[in-house]
């Protein structure tokens, strides 16, 4: 298990982002996993995924994990795949979700 919280509001944080959780459940860590920036945008992912619909018109989920992305994907459905994000497409989109 993993899990971090922002430095700064200290909220779940993606992976490798901010502070290490000690002793971080399954909830923590999927928490970290499932998005690629904190709630107040100070920790950011520079290693972010996306899954997007197959006409890449409707991002589906935002992780921060290549295996939690694809597993992701998988569960979506074949018609979905997941995609890395440059850091800079990483700050734009989370600013818009
Ligand atoms: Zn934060």
């Amino acid at each position: 298990m993993t899990g971090y919280t922002c430095k700064s509001c200290g909220g779940p944080s993606p992976i490798g982002v901010g502070y290490a959780i000690t002793n971080p459940t399954q909830e923590d860590q999927h928490a970290s996993e499932d998005r690629i920036a904190c709630d107040c945008g100070h920790s950011i992912t520079a290693a972010g995924w996306a899954v997007f619909n197959v006409a890449v018109t409707q991002i589906l989920g935002l992780y921060s994990t290549e295996d939690r992305a694809t597993e992701a994907a998988r569960e979506f459905g074949s018609c979905s795949f997941a995609y890395r994000l440059s850091a800079d497409e990483a700050a734009r989109i989370s600013q818009t979700h």
